[in-house]
């Protein structure tokens, strides 16, 4: 079949198989021109013009976790480590809400650190200052956790599950299993909570393949958000010298995952921007609606290193959030002002 009678298919809700979302990944030139122009009319009919603006506040770069591609990882001495503290988290938010934004992305890395209660009272105080919706990122944590915090308030929960590919997995991942994180994610999912997942592009040993079935893993799941960025390797892990993945299969595999997964809420990711070239502009052409911007402090800014990054001047929330703003609008964007829930639980309803 021709990728234009295929992408036609799946616009009119055609579910590819493997193969065939392979051939979408490979393709280039006109096809691939297609394709980017499908995905940013899918993106249009869902989410308009319009780009969501959420607020992430990295509170801890502790991590019990042992993740080959990342700086945080808990073999990564050289690392400074902190935490912030409840209340200082919730001061952020309180600034953050008076900047405008809708949504607070608290994320940290495996942390016990933060009790179950801890988190607790830090959704609750945030809730309390109304109109914010909450999405977590704390990673693997026990059932009861995730029950107790959907009882307190949080909207949404963001669990990357990286590759879907069993081997690929536990290399990368030996404190692990991939059978515990699709675990997670069906419990996130069945305690409500808008779910989010998502995978990386360019990881050593990854095929098109691979790709192929990570979005395919996104439709079965029925996410509600998935985060797609290129591996970019850090100084501090055991893939420093591996290549970094490519702007332009990542920008692929975001406008196939917004031809299938249509409704779900797709960020131009950090590490998009991150690479530089167009990567982060052509984001927002080819199916992507969401953006994120740090929170925290900048003293902690520095030492949240998944990947390295540079961090520009200091400013402050509300001037960062206002160039932003600008950004999006010198793109020809405008700025959501909702709180971006999910679109399928919006569908149901
Ligand atoms: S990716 Fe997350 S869980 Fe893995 S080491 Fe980094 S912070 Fe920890």
């Amino acid at each position: 079949m021709e990728i234009y009678q295929l992408v036609q298919k799946i616009c009119g809700g055609y579910h590819p198989g493997v193969d065939e979302v392979e051939k979408l990944l490979c393709a280039e030139g006109q096809d691939l021109d297609y394709i980017f122009k499908a995905a940013d009319e899918i993106n249009r009919f869902y989410n308009g013009n319009t780009v969501h603006i959420r607020g992430i506040i990295e509170f801890s770069n502790y991590c019990r976790a042992s993740c080959a591609y990342c700086g945080l990882n808990a073999g990564n001495k050289e690392l400074k480590r902190y935490r912030m503290e409840p209340d200082e988290i919730i001061e952020v938010a309180k600034k953050a809400y008076d900047a405008g934004y809708k949504t607070i992305v608290l994320q940290s890395g495996e942390d016990l650190w933060y009790s179950k209660e801890k988190i607790s009272y830090i959704i609750r105080e945030i809730k309390a200052i109304g109109g914010l919706a909450i999405t977590l990122s704390v990673g693997e944590r026990a059932y009861e956790d995730y029950r107790q915090w959907k009882e307190d308030g949080a909207d949404r929960f963001l669990l990357k599950h990286e590759t879907i590919n069993p081997r690929l997995y536990k290399s990368l991942h030996p404190h692990s299993t991939l059978a515990n994180r699709i675990l997670c994610l069906k419990r996130l999912k069945t305690l409500g909570y808008q779910t989010g997942s998502g995978f990386m592009i360019g990881l050593p040993g990854q095929t098109t393949r691979d790709i192929a079935k990570d979005i395919l893993f996104l439709n079965r799941l029925e996410v509600d958000m998935a985060g797609i960025g290129p591996f970019i390797p850090h100084q501090g892990t055991a893939l420093r010298d591996a290549p970094a993945g490519s702007n332009e299969m990542t920008l692929k595999a975001l406008a196939v995952t917004r031809l299938i997964v249509k409704t779900a809420h797709l960020p131009a990711t950090t590490a998009l921007r991150t690479l530089g070239g167009q990567g982060a502009e052509s984001a927002f052409h080819v199916g992507a609606n969401v953006i994120m911007l740090k929170l925290e402090p900048y003293k902690y800014r520095r030492l949240y290193e998944i990947y390295p990054k540079d961090f520009g001047e200091e400013q402050s929330i509300r001037e960062e959030r206002r160039e932003m703003e600008e950004y999006l609008k010198s793109m020809g964007k405008e700025v959501a002002r909702d709180k971006g829930d999910s679109l399928r639980l919006l569908e149901r309803l």
